[in-house]
């Protein structure tokens, strides 16, 4: 597996969150929000996803309300770098939800045969765009990797990835976050809890409902 790179920006002053009524295509009015940086300032931030230890992708899908969209995409960068024409960097909360199911989607297909999940998988990613990049190596040498071109593309491949190689989603016993099993996980395939902090904090929990009883 190639690693993959991307050179991105996070707003530097935070992101803030005001509510929006979108009206779709089709007339429908819609309740939303719309998430905005608060100044124009960045930082560049390198991403290099070598493995499936900690996807973001996980972090976008564990968001599960608006204020764990703007801490994402705070921690992260926001998933557009532009808007053209539009006055700069800023995200709808409707096309946040629908990326959100599509990576779902696209990582609960890892369990599915190759017969069922290669078309629905490929057509998902054909619009990600990646290129190719030789980079230097700290011993002096050469090293391809896959260049993504946004953060969106980044998440895509990390699901493509958890495809490939049989990593499974699934949901912490404790937390209720949604976490990967298996190969390049760090997790072995049944495992239950996220963390160890949340195994512990199951334990303790079984050993005072025990106490009470
Ligand atoms: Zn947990």
């Amino acid at each position: 597996m190639l690693p993959v790179r991307l050179e991105w920006q996070r707003p530097r002053d935070g992101v803030e969150c005001q509510p929006a009524r979108f009206i779709e295509p089709d007339g429908v009015e819609l309740d939303g929000a719309i998430f905005r940086p608060r100044s124009p300032e960045v930082s560049p931030i390198s991403y290099h996803v070598a493995n499936l230890e900690n996807p973001i992708a996980l972090h976008f899908i564990n968001c599960r309300d608006n204020l764990a969209f703007a801490h994402f995409l705070e921690r992260f960068g926001m998933l557009q770098s532009e808007r053209s024409g539009a006055g700069g960097m800023w995200e709808k909360s409707t096309e946040l939800v629908s990326f959100r199911s599509t990576l779902q989607t696209l990582f609960r297909w890892s369990s599915l045969g190759p017969d069922a999940v290669l078309p629905r998988a490929n057509a998902v990613a054909s619009y990600s765009s990646f290129k190719p990049k030789l980079e230097r190596t700290s011993g002096g040498g050469l090293r391809l990797v896959i260049q993504a071109s946004g953060l969106e593309d980044l998440m895509v491949m990390e699901a493509m990835m958890a495809i490939e190689i049989g990593a499974v989603i699934t949901s912490c016993a404790h937390c209720s976050r949604a976490y990967l099993t298996g190969p390049l996980t760090g997790r072995r395939s049944h495992s239950v809890y996220c963390s160890d902090r949340c195994r512990v904090a199951a334990m303790r929990k079984r050993n005072a409902e025990g106490a009470k009883a």
